[in-house]
């Protein structure tokens, strides 16, 4: 394997990693993205990022998540990269759903599954279902739910992924929870436990917390109570730093005692979350700690209590919301502010490409393209077209006149090589000079058909503007097939030459091959010259 093949391997590693540990993951996707900027793999790069993004989702840093993910996915939508995004778009569906946004994370993680083809890793096709299944539970379509995780759960069984089965079956549960479907719930719990057994896999303290919330919905408070009390043990044991997980199970544990009747042992474990939400900043669990303990002083018949706690419990939960709005608000800006800004460059990337008068590509656009063309290899002609006797429309009309016919005469250029010639561009030069190129083709057909042009140009009806004074071009041609190794100065010579030749032929013809040869051939009205 090469270090590129290595990197992607590791880099498949900690993409399909089931639980996280945020800030280390992140720390070495960083240092991935190094390695992977080093091998000059700008994919591999990418794919670090994501990470790096997915990292930022889940530690809370939302916006600054959600301005990697943009480039992230314009990158992959460029490259045509299905995996990275589909990839992108869980995460994006994901920084939806913390945003409270269900119709949004739903369509991305629709995106998400649609994406997913035979590159996709079986870890994405099992997670990537159950994560639309997620987002479909989550935007109230149950029955949709159910069929992404039975599929899911399918997937997870052919491919032998138990410890994703395990993980897709609490969301599942969730869910159901949620949906206030409890015996439902119970259920799939139910079958969640069966795995764990069936490969000998200890619950995880938070699948606990899902069990036990579902076992208090079903009445079972005692042994929802033994569940939490295994939830906060195995947390302790398991050396897990997330106190936001603590903090819910012992509100879940306070809910269960609640209605056991054990109202002290209730008002102990409620402390003990509401410290632990004091301490780690913890709101919105510190409204529900609120809103837990109102409930608790009514169960105990200290009404005066539990209603000077509700108005706490609302004035917090008000409080909470409108910040989320405003996260939400300031996310949203990052999101916007990005597109507009790349929006922003794009046309200021166009707009220096343009000439303002005619709308035409410019010089620069010219010095940029010519290279490209000329070193392709393929065919290409170019031709320089010039005004003839423009000084005149300028001195016996006007200036002005003078930049309308320019205006003119580029529409006409621009629509009739685009009939013959549709790879092909014209550009203003500057003053009364236009270049026309036209790729894949060759001076003796291309002279035909830049005659035809010129013909154009003469018969447009210039009456209105010009009261009589003709409007004409002549055009000097060059091609890159007659030698090899042109180049492009060589190339612009021979047709600046060419032109010189139209103009002291007499003026309003097309004029091609290469004067140093004497093989110079003039188009006017249809007719060749010698
Ligand atoms: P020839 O047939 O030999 O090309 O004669 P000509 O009069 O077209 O050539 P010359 O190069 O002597 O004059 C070009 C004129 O084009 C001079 C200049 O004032 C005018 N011109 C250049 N740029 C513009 C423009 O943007 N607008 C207008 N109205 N005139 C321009
Ligand atoms: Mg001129
Ligand atoms: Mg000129």
């Amino acid at each position: 394997m090469n270090d590129a093949e290595q990197l992607s391997a590791t880099l498949t590693e900690l993409e399909d990693q089931y639980i996280w540990d945020a800030d280390a993951t992140y720390a070495a996707a960083v240092d991935y993205e190094e390695q992977a900027r080093r091998l000059g793999d700008e994919r591999l790069a990418t794919r670090a990022r994501l990470v790096q993004a997915n990292m930022l989702m889940r530690k809370g840093e939302i916006a600054a998540a959600a301005h990697r993910i943009w480039k992230i996915h314009h990158w992959a939508t460029d490259h045509g990269d299905t995996l990275v995004q589909a990839r992108t778009h869980l995460v994006w569906a994901n920084i939806h759903r913390h945003l409270g946004d269900a119709a949004q994370s739903l369509e991305h993680s629709v995106l998400a599954v649609e994406l997913l083809d035979d590159t996709a890793t079986a870890h994405m096709q099992v997670w990537h279902r159950a994560k639309l299944a997620d987002a479909l539970g989550a935007a109230g379509s149950m029955e949709a739910a159910r069929q992404r995780y039975a599929q899911a759960e399918e997937f997870a069984v052919e491919l032998g992924l138990p410890r994703l089965l395990m993980g897709m079956l609490n969301n599942y549960a969730y869910t159901e929870y949620a949906a206030g479907e409890h015996a439902r719930a119970r259920a799939v719990a139910q079958r969640l436990q069966e795995v764990a057994e069936q490969h000998n896999f200890t619950l995880d303290p938070a699948v606990l917390d899902t069990i036990g919330a579902i076992e208090i919905e079903n009445g079972d408070y005692r042994r929802a109570e033994e569940t939490l009390r295994e939830a906060v043990r195995r947390h302790h044991e398991g050396g897990y730093e997330d106190a936001d997980a603590l903090a819910e199970f012992m509100l879940t544990l306070a809910r269960a005692q609640r209605f056991l009747g054990a109202t002290d042992r209730a008002q102990v474990s409620l402390d003990t979350s509401r410290e632990l939400c004091v301490e780690r900043g913890l709101g919105d669990v510190l409204v529900r700690v609120h809103q837990e303990q109102a409930e608790l002083h009514a169960a105990r018949g200290e009404f005066a209590e539990a209603f000077a706690v509700h108005k706490v419990f609302f004035a917090a939960h008000n409080a909470l919301h409108s910040s989320q709005r405003e996260a939400r608000a300031r996310t949203r800006q990052a999101m916007f502010e990005t597109t507009e800004a790349r929006q922003e460059a794009e046309r200021f990337r166009e707009q220096a490409r343009r000439d303002p008068l005619t709308g035409l590509r410019n010089r620069r656009y010219l010095d940029e393209q010519l290279p490209r063309l000329v070193g392709s290899g393929d065919d290409l002609t170019v031709a320089i077209v010039d005004l003839d006797h423009f000084k005149r429309v300028n001195d016996q009309l006007s200036h002005d006149v003078g930049d309308q016919v320019l205006v003119l005469v580029a529409k006409v250029l621009e629509t009739e090589l685009a009939a013959v010639a549709p790879d092909g561009f014209v550009a203003r030069m500057g003053g009364e000079e236009f270049l026309i190129a036209m790729p894949g083709t060759t001076a003796p057909v291309a002279t035909g058909q830049l005659d035809a042009i010129r013909r154009a140009i003469r018969s447009y009806d210039w009456s209105a503007l010009t009261h009589g004074l003709p409007v004409t071009v002549s055009i000097g041609v060059a091609d890159l097939c007659d030698s090899p190794g042109t180049t492009q100065s060589d190339l612009l010579s021979t047709a600046d030459r060419n032109l010189y030749v139209a103009k002291h032929a007499g003026r309003d013809r097309v004029i091609s091959g290469k004067p140093r040869d004497g093989h110079v051939r003039s188009y006017r009205n249809g007719a060749t010259a010698a």
